[in-house]
């Protein structure tokens, strides 16, 4: 019982923040929504329809980036629990970020010393590393190495994932998680960390961060490996 008053706590939490989620995304739409209505004006100036253009630019920009930190949340609040092989979904992750990599001439190295499955949402635990990597390639933005370390021990799997990038002060790695809590100005959304520590504590996983400001960040996650019979 105590299980299920948890997980239901759980599932809540979730489903709040699906909520401020689309609240984030339906005001840049009925911003652009507003502008588009301002431009069907018959006798608008040049300057005038190039000025509200690029704002209905700059707020479906701003809708989409967070649909991206916050995808998985946008569906439905039934949980997906399966189990899954850990190296198979970081390989899958790496897919898809390596064309943002390799952009950003960031090489990405992995070492898998060790395997397992995990019991949960894999559409939420690709979410997770998603933004994590995405955040350390963005960390690079002169170039640089993310490696990505799978370990594994007797009852739980370790995901390390290290960049060479800026690094963080102590306060900035102690913001981490914080909603709208970003650096990046208009770039970014200060969604995908919260969403990172959201989801792995669902999955009654850790996160310990080591950085540096100059030499780099080293994120540890800790994952209860799905029992086997
Ligand atoms: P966003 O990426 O939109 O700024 P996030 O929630 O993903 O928001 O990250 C919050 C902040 O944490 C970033 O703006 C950045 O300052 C810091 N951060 C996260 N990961 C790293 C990293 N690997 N290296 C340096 N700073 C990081
Ligand atoms: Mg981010």
């Amino acid at each position: 019982i105590r299980n299920r008053v948890i997980k239901a706590e759980k599932l809540q939490a979730v489903e709040q923040m699906g909520a401020a989620i689309s609240h984030e995304i339906r005001n840049p739409l009925a911003a652009a929504s507003g502008f588009v209505q301002l431009l069907k004006e018959a006798e608008l100036p040049p300057v005038k329809r190039e000025i509200y253009l690029s704002l209905v630019r700059d707020e479906l920009d701003a809708a989409e980036k967070v649909i991206r930190d916050y995808l998985t949340f946008a569906k439905p609040a039934i949980e997906k629990q399966d189990d899954f092989s850990v190296i198979e979904e970081v390989e899958h992750v790496i897919r898809v970020v390596q064309p943002l990599a390799n952009q950003n001439s960031v090489e990405i190295a992995t070492f898998f010393t060790g395997s397992g499955c995990l019991r949960g949402d894999r559409q939420k635990f690709h979410q997770v590393f998603i933004n994590v990597l995405k955040n350390a390639v963005e960390a690079m933005p002169g170039g640089g190495y993310l490696t990505i370390r799978v370990t594994s021990n007797r009852s739980d799997i370790s995901v390390i994932v290290t960049d060479t990038g800026m690094g963080m002060t102590k306060e900035q790695v102690e913001r981490l998680g914080e909603p709208y809590y970003s650096t990046k100005g208009k770039r970014g959304t200060g969604l995908g960390m919260m969403v990172v520590y959201s989801i792995v504590r669902a999955m009654d996983g850790t996160i310990k961060v080591n950085s540096e400001v100059g030499k780099g960040t080293t994120f540890y996650f800790k994952f209860p490996e799905a029992a086997s019979e």
